[in-house]
C-alpha cells in the first residue's frame, strides 16, 4: 500500500520548476535542503533569497506526524479549530505510553488497559478528521514514517524531536510543538527561521564493527549538544552513498542530539532500494527520474567550503566504533580508548543492562548485525552476562526478524524482546531496583542518555553505542571489553573471539507482516463522535480562550519572580505528569512547580498577596483566578528553553496569568506563548528585573496602540506606596498581535473557518 501517492506525484511534477525558479532568484547553486525549503514556500510567502539564520519564512509542509503523548493536546486544539478534516496527510502513532516490564505480549496488553481512554480518544479523533491511526504495538513513530511515508524531496513536521529521522530518506523533517502541528493541519502557514547549513563530507567506506551509528556519535563529539542549533546538517560525498537508507536514518535521527533543526542525505541508490523493498517502487521510479534535483548541486559538493556555513569531513574507512556518555550524548570516546576512560573516570565497569532497538537503531540491518553476534555467542558457547532487551522499531521489522530467526537467536542467549514501542528510551521502564538509586551502568543503542532518562535513577550511567557493540558488551558483561581486540572465556573455559558482525541492509526474502496495526480514517467523518469521557482525569475538551477585553492590564499581582534557569520542565514538569498531557486543567496543577522563587530560593512556594501566606504556585494562582485578578510572571534569561511542549504556555493562560516578563526567551516558548494569546515581554533594560518586588502590583500600559517594534510601559506599584515606570519590548508582528487580541492563534483559525 502506498500512502498519499497523489500528493507525492503532484509534488514531484512541480519540483523541478520550483527549484529552477528559486535557483534563478538566489543566483547560486543550491544544496539539497535549500531546494526542499524553497520548493515548500507557503502560497503567500514571497520568493526571494532568505538570509540564513535571520529571516523568518512561511512554509507549507507536506505532512504531519504525531506521537501519542503529544498528539493529545495537539488534537484537542485541532478539534477546537473548527476544521472538518486535516488539510495535509497526518498520522498518529501509539508508541510512548507503553511501559516495558515483562516483555512484548504482557506489556502491550497492560498498556491497552491502562491507556484505554487515551487510545480510544486518539483513534476516534483520527477517524473523524481524516488522520491515519497507528495502534499500540504498530511501532515507533519514526520507524513507521520511514517505512511508509517519508519520500525524497518532501517536507514534514512532527510533534517529536526525532522526526528528523526521515532525513535518511531525503526529507526535510522537523520536530515541533503541538500548536505548530495544528497550524499545518488547519492549512495555515508554518513559520521557521531560515536555517544555516552545516555540510558533512563523508569519504571512504565503513568496515568491520563500525556502523552508521558511529558517524553520528563522532559528529556529536565534534559539534557538541549545541553545535547544530539553528542549522540543517547535510551529509554528502562518496562515503554517504555507501551507507544504507536506514543507516542514514540513524545518523539523521541522532542529529536531534546536536540541536540541529534537522539533518538530510541526498537521494541515491540506497534510497531507491529501500523504497522498493518497502513496497513503494512507483515513488522510487519517480525519484529516480528527478535524481539530480533530489541532491545538492555539483558545484556545492565540489566546493563545499564556499556554500556551507561550516564543514566537517569524516573518512569512514578510518572511523572507529564509538561509545558516547555517560549523561550526555556528545561525550564521544572511540572504542580503543574506552576501557581507559571507564577506569580513569570511575564509571561503573560492570554492565547491568544492554538495550538495543528504539527509533534510532531498529532496522533490519541493525537487528541482523546484532543477531550475527548472538549467533556466534551460541556457537562459541557464550551467554549474555548482563540483562539484554531488544525493542523492534515496527511490527513489520518484528515480524520479519521473527520469520528470519533473529528473535530466536536473541532469546537463546538470554535476550527479552519488548513491545514495538519507546519503552526504556523515554523512561517507560519498570526497571526492578531502580528506586534504590544505585550507581550502575547501562548501554543502549538509543539516542539520549541524560540523567534519569531511561529508568529515573540519577545514578544510572547511560552509554550510547551501535546495536552490535551493545550486544557484544552485553555478552561480556563489562564496559572495559573491546570486541575488536579482546577475547572472552566461554562455558568450557576456552578463550574465544567475537568475529566482526555481518548483516543485511534489507531482508533477502523481503519484508513481511500480517497486521501492521494501521487504522484507515473514515472517508466522511462528519457523523463520528470523538470519545472523551467528561469524567476523565486524562482528557478534557478544550474551551476557547477569552479574547482580549480591549483594555490595558491594570492591577496585576506578581505570581512569581523566577530566579535563574527556567526550562519548560520547570514550567510544566514531565515524569508523572505525562499522563495528564490531554487534560489542561489537571496538568495545570504542575504550573511552575519546578521554578525557583527569587525571594525565598524555594521551589513551589510563593506569596499570595491577598492573604500574605505562602503556598504552592498553582494553588496561589487558582486563588487569584477565582477572585478575577490577573497576574504576571517575571523570569530570567532564556526563559522556556528545552522541549517545545505547549503545555508550558497553555497552563499559565488557562489559570489566568496575563503576562510573562523576562530578560530573554527561548524562541519556541515565546512563540507558544504568543499562540496561546499571552503577552510575552522582555525587559528593555535587563537590570529592571532587580526592581521587581515581592508585593508589587503591576500595570501594563499601551496595549491599545500595540504595534510591531513599539515598546510597552510597565508601572510597578510597590508596597511602600512608591511607583516606578519601566519599558518592556515585544517581538509580535502584525498577525501575532491579532493572536493576542483574538485570545489565541486558534481563535483566528476558528474565525476564518466560520466566515
Ligand atoms: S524511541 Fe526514544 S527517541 Fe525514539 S521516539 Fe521513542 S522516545 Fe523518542
Amino acid at each position: 500500500m502506498i500512502f498519499d501517492f497523489d500528493m507525492i506525484k503532484n509534488h514531484y511534477e512541480k519540483f523541478t520548476e520550483k527549484v529552477d525558479k528559486a535557483r534563478k532568484v538566489i543566483g547560486k547553486p543550491m544544496n539539497l535542503a535549500e531546494k526542499i525549503l524553497y520548493s515548500h514556500l507557503f502560497e503567500t510567502q514571497e520568493l526571494r533569497e532568505f538570509k540564513r539564520g535571520i529571516d523568518y519564512v512561511d512554509f507549507k509542509p507536506d505532512r504531519v506526524a504525531m506521537q501519542d503523548a503529544t498528539a493529545q493536546m495537539a488534537l484537542l486544539q485541532f478539534m477546537s479549530a473548527g476544521r472538518p478534516k486535516v488539510a495535509v496527510p497526518s498520522t498518529v502513532h501509539c508508541d510512548h505510553l507503553i511501559i516495558a516490564k515483562k516483555g512484548a505480549v504482557d506489556d502491550l496488553s497492560f498498556a491497552k488497559d491502562l491507556n484505554k481512554e487515551v487510545y480510544d480518544f486518539l483513534s476516534s479523533v483520527s477517524n473523524k478528521y481524516g488522520i491515519g491511526f497507528w495502534k499500540p504495538g504498530s511501532g515507533i513513530i519514526h520507524q513507521v514514517i520511514l517505512e511508509n511515508y517519508a519520500f525524497p524531496g518532501g517536507m514534514m513536521i512532527g510533534t517529536d524531536s526525532h522526526t528528523v529521522n526521515a532525513g535518511g530518506l531525503g526529507m526535510v523533517a522537523i520536530g515541533v510543538g503541538g500548536a505548530d502541528a495544528v497550524d499545518v493541519m488547519s492549512g495555515m502557514a508554518w513559520e521557521l527561521r531560515f536555517p544555516k547549513f552545516i555540510g558533512v563530507k563523508l569519504t571512504g567506506k565503513m568496515n568491520g564493527w563500525t556502523s552508521a551509528k558511529d558517524v553520528i556519535l563522532k559528529v556529536a563529539g565534534i559539534l557538541t549538544v549545541k553545535g547544530g542549533t539553528g542549522a540543517i546538517v547535510e551529509y554528502f560525498g562518496d562515503g554517504a552513498k555507501t551507507i544504507s537508507c536506514t543507516g542514514k536514518g540513524t545518523i539523521c535521527n541522532m542529529g536531534a542530539e546536536i540541536g540541529a533543526t534537522t539533518s538530510i542525505f541526498g537521494y541515491d541508490q540506497k534510497m531507491y532500494d529501500y523504497l522498493v523493498a518497502t513496497g513503494r517502487k512507483e515513488i522510487a521510479d519517480m525519484a529516480e527520474n528527478l535524481k539530480s534535483y533530489l541532491t545538492g548541486d555539483d558545484e556545492v559538493y565540489d566546493e563545499p567550503e564556499k556554500y556551507f556555513d561550516q564543514l566537517i569531513e569524516i573518512n569512514l574507512s578510518e572511523l572507529e566504533p564509538h561509545i558516547n556518555g555517560p549523561f550526555t550524548p556528545d561525550l564521544a570516546t572511540p572504542i580503543s580508548k574506552f576501557s581507559e576512560a571507564v577506569r580513569e573516570n570511575g564509571w561503573p565497569e560492570k554492565l547491568e543492562v544492554g538495550l538495543i532497538g528504539s527509533c534510532t537503531n531498529s532496522s533490519y540491518e541493525d537487528i541482523s548485525r546484532a543477531a550475527s553476534i548472538a549467533k556466534q555467542a551460541i556457537e562459541k558457547k557464550l551467554k549474555v552476562k548482563s540483562e539484554f532487551t531488544i525493542t523492534p522499531g515496527s511490527e513489520q521489522v518484528r515480524y520479519t526478524i521473527e520469520r528470519d530467526g533473529f528473535i530466536d537467536l536473541f532469546e537463546k542467549i538470554g535476550g527479552v524482546v519488548l513491545a514495538n514501542a519507546c519503552g526504556p528510551c523515554i523512561g517507560q521502564w519498570a526497571r526492578h531496583g531502580a528506586e534504590k538509586q544505585e550507581k550502575n551502568s547501562i548501554i543502549t543503542s538509543f539516542n539520549r542518555n541524560f540523567a534519569k532518562r531511561n529508568d529515573g535513577n540519577p545514578n544510572t550511567h547511560g552509554f550510547v553505542a551501535s546495536p552490535e557493540i551493545v550486544t557484544a558488551m552485553t555478552i561480556a558483561g563489562r564496559l572495559t571489553f573491546n570486541p575488536l581486540t579482546d577475547t572472552l572465556i566461554n562455558e568450557d573455559g576456552n578463550e574465544v573471539f567475537l568475529d566482526e558482525p555481518k548483516g543485511f541492509e534489507l531482508p533477502p526474502n523481503g519484508f513481511a507482516v500480517e497486521d501492521m496495526g494501521y487504522q484507515e480514517p473514515a472517508k466522511d467523518g462528519s457523523s463520528i463522535e470523538v470519545i472523551v469521557n467528561p469524567e476523565s482525569e486524562r482528557l478534557q475538551i478544550l474551551e476557547p480562550f477569552e479574547p482580549w477585553d480591549g483594555n490595558d492590564f491594570i492591577g496585576l499581582k506578581l505570581l512569581i519572580k523566577v530566579k535563574g534557569k527556567c526550562t519548560t520542565d520547570h514550567i510544566s514538569m514531565a515524569g508523572p505528569w505525562l499522563k495528564f498531557r490531554g487534560h489542561l486543567d489537571n496538568i495545570s496543577n504542575n504550573l511552575l512547580t519546578g521554578a525557583v522563587n527569587y525571594f525565598n530560593n524555594k521551589t513551589n512556594e510563593v506569596k499570595n498577596q491577598l492573604t500574605g501566606e505562602y503556598g504552592p504556585v498553582p494553588l496561589t494562582q487558582r486563588d487569584y483566578k477565582a477572585k478575577g485578578i490577573g497576574t504576571i510572571v517575571v523570569g530570567d534569561e532564556n526563559y522556556g528553553e528545552g522541549s517545545s511542549r505547549e503545555h508550558a504556555a497553555m497552563e499559565p493562560r488557562h489559570l489566568g496569568v496575563k503576562v510573562i516578563l523576562v530578560k530573554s526567551f527561548a524562541r519556541i516558548h515565546e512563540t507558544n506563548l504568543k499562540k496561546q494569546g499571552m503577552l510575552a515581554l522582555t525587559f528593555d533594560n535587563k537590570e529592571d528585573y532587580d526592581k521587581i518586588q515581592e508585593d508589587d502590583t503591576i500595570d501594563v500600559i499601551g496595549l491599545k496602540e500595540m504595534s510591531p517594534g513599539k515598546p510597552l510601559t510597565i508601572i510597578l506599584h510597590h508596597k511602600d506606596g512608591t511607583s516606578e515606570e519601566i519599558k518592556a519590548n515585544h517581538s509580535y508582528n502584525e498577525s501575532q498581535i491579532e493572536w493576542f487580541r483574538a485570545g489565541s492563534a486558534l481563535n483566528i483559525i476558528r474565525r476564518q473557518f466560520n466566515k
